[in-house]
This record gives C-alpha cells, structure tokens and sequence, in this order.
C-alpha cells in the first residue's frame, strides 16, 4: 500500500471500522460460565494461568493473583493438595478479582470443598482422583446447586490404568477416550456446564488430540500443552500447538506452561491471541533484524523504544526499521516509524514523514510522538461521535 493509500484507509466513510481479519471462524461450541468470564463460541477466547504460591499463603496467592490480573489474566487456577488448601479457598474465591479455578487431584474430598467454597470452576483429573467414575453423581449434583462449572482435565502424565492398558502410552486415541469416556458419565446425570482440556507436552500429539475431540462434541476447549518447558521453549511449543488449533477455531480458553513466573506465561498467551487477531492488538513493534547494510544499531533502538513504550494500551503499530532499503515502506505502515540512515531517522507518523532527527534523539522522538498520537486514540475512543480507529495493517 502506498502513502496515499494508507491515507485513504485511513479517513473516516463514516462507517464503522472491520473487524481485523482471522484465519477461520470459531468451531461451535456450547457455551458456560467460569463465574463472571463466558467460555466457549460466544465469548472472546481467555486467558489463564495458575499460582505457583502455597494456598495456604492466603496474602501471597491474593498478591500473585493481582499481579497475574493487572497483566491481563482472565482466570486463574490454584492447587488444592491438603486441607489446609481447602480451608483457604473461600477467602481467594471471594477477594480475588478474576475467577478461581481449584485444581483436584487425588481426593475426591476436594472437589467438594472446593465447590461448597465458591471457586467458579473445578478442574478435576479423572485419571488420578480414586474412584472419581464413582463420584460423578454427586459432584455434578454439587457443582450444579452451586453454580459451579468443571473442566475435565485429561492429563498424558496421569491417564487411568484401563487406557494405559489399552493403548500402552498416551496417544491421542487414549487422551481423548478418557476425556469423551469422562464427557458421558456428566452428561448421563444431565450435568453440561464442563470443558475438556487433553494435554500432552509433545505439540504434535497434543493437536492430533484436540482435532479428534473437537470432532466429537461441541464441549468448549481449553488447551494447554502441559510441561512445555522452560520460558523459550516452552514459548515456542505453545503457540505452535495453539496456533494450529486456533487457525482452525479450535480453543476457547487457553493456558500456557511455562518453568517461568505465572505473569509470563500470560504475557504470552496475550501475545499469542493477538498475533492471530483474536484479541485487540495492543503495542506491536516491527523492526528488522538487522543486516550488513544496517546503518545504526537496531537492537538496541528496537530494545529501547520497546522499553520506553512499555504499558501503552493503545494499539500502536511502530516500526523500528535499520536502513533505507525497507525502511521508509515499512514506517509508512506504520502509525508511527523510523527508517535510519547516514547517522538520522526519518520519523513517520500515519505514512508521512514528519521530521528527521539525528541518531541520540531517535528514540526520544519516537516515544513523544507515540505519546501523542496514544491520547489522540484514547480521546478518540471516548468520543462516540468519532468514526473509524486505528488501521491494523496485516502483511
Ligand atoms: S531494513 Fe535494512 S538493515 Fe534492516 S534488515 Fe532490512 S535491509 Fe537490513
């Protein structure tokens, strides 16, 4: 697209903005509560995490929560191993902000607890809580007087011994014979606010899964590669594994397993949904990556504006670009760009060159400018009287 273009795209027609293009529609699914956030079809696609803190540190858990909250957490999950866990569940569920998720495994006795608590959801593992086929009864007797929504949470660590029997590891036959097995005892007690998640730590077993479940039922997904791994790893595994579900409209609630702090493993499955525009996109810097023809240091300018932007809510496209070859193209995309050369930055603002300053004053130049053009958006977005918005230009 060229300036004028771009400019053009820009105007006001007096008609609303479109939507962001996605690569599929969502996959159909029933709909259910997780307290206040909606899983399934109709609702935007959640993010979650878990705290990595003992439940019984009622203040440390709230503080983790509120930090996983404030970087975009829609739902949270925290471990029930004794009863001293349970004990505290009440107090979390009600001051937390974002719905509680308790995590059972083993003992039956929790489930409850945790339900009778006012946790929005049990996640329960059919494979290692001790007769749990037994229980189904009763716990979906429960978590339907109390408003309370399950997910089945299939694990390739932890199948029950039958499977494992029948298919000598976890293949996704056997992840998702559990999972649709587990599907039908909630359902015979006419029981439905549940999803499934079949987890494995290997991507390619994992999708194979999920595509085969999703065949199956119109349960919401929550899909989560377990024991990813280290942050880069672990990084790279998920939003493979998500990114091909979610190409498909498969998945409505994600979680990313990071060995990292839980607010990464948000930041992270932010990331993920809005690279695919299947949340608002936020800051999002394109810059090169350097080259032999690179006339000032990119990953620096790149590290520095990316820092000095930190926390912006708007959706800022800024293009921090190291020569002239694609430079000034890439910055005209942009809502506001550099493209460097001969020790200057030609600063871009909505496709136009508005200024060319020298190198030490790229950086402060361009956060002054994304400052501006951010209250511009943010007075814009308060006046309904204001047609259009930002342009998200997909290349
Ligand atoms: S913009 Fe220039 S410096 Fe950056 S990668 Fe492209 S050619 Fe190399």
């Amino acid at each position: 697209m060229n300036s004028k273009e771009h400019i053009l795209t820009s105007v006001s027609l007096g008609m609303p903005p479109l939507p962001p293009p996605v690569l599929a529609p969502r996959r159909k699914t029933r709909q259910i509560k997780v307290g206040s956030v909606g899983v399934g079809s109709d609702s935007p696609i959640s993010v979650q995490s878990m705290t990595t803190t003992p439940t019984t540190d009622i203040n440390g858990t709230l503080q983790q929560i509120a930090e996983l909250t404030a970087s975009g957490c829609d739902i949270v999950r925290v471990a029930c191993p004794s009863q001293d866990d349970a004990d505290a569940l009440p107090i979390i569920a009600k001051k937390s902000q974002i719905p509680v998720i308790a995590d059972i495994h083993f003992q039956p006795k929790y489930v409850f607890a945790a339900i009778e608590a006012g946790c929005a959801a049990v996640r329960v593992n059919p494979g290692n809580i001790r007769k749990f086929d037994d229980q189904v009864k009763q716990i979906a007797q429960a978590a339907k007087d109390h408003g309370t929504s399950i997910r089945i949470g299939v694990n390739a660590g932890s199948l029950e011994p039958g499977i494992m029997k029948k298919y000598g590891k976890a293949t996704p036959e056997a992840l998702v014979e559990s999972a649709v097995w587990e599907a039908s005892l909630f359902e015979e007690h006419g029981f439905h606010d549940f999803k499934i998640s079949v987890k494995h730590n290997d991507p390619v077993i994992m999708v194979a899964a999920y595509e085969m479940l999703a065949e199956q039922g119109d349960w919401p997904l929550h899909l989560g590669v377990t024991e990813a791994g280290p942050a880069f790893q672990g990084t790279i595994k998920s939003a493979t594994a998500f990114g091909a579900l979610l190409a498909k409209g498969i998945g409505d609630t994600i979680r990313v397993s990071l060995s990292a702090p839980p607010v990464e493993e948000i930041k992270v499955g932010n990331q993920i949904l809005q690279s695919l525009n299947l949340r608002p996109r936020k800051l999002e810097i394109v810059s090169c990556p350097s080259c032999g023809r690179a006339q000032v240091d990119v990953y620096k300018l790149a590290e520095e504006v990316t820092a000095g932007l930190e926390g912006m809510e708007v959706p800022l496209r800024v293009a921090v670009m190291g020569c002239v070859v694609n430079g000034p193209g890439e910055a005209r995309e942009a809502d506001l760009g550099v493209a460097s050369g001969n020790g200057k930055g030609q600063i871009f603002v909505k496709g136009e060159v508005i200024k060319t300053v020298p190198e030490d004053q790229i950086v402060e130049t361009l956060i002054e400018e994304a400052m501006k053009i951010a209250e511009q958006m943010e007075s814009d977005a308060d006046d309904t009287t204001v047609q259009g918005g930002p342009v998200v230009t997909v290349s």
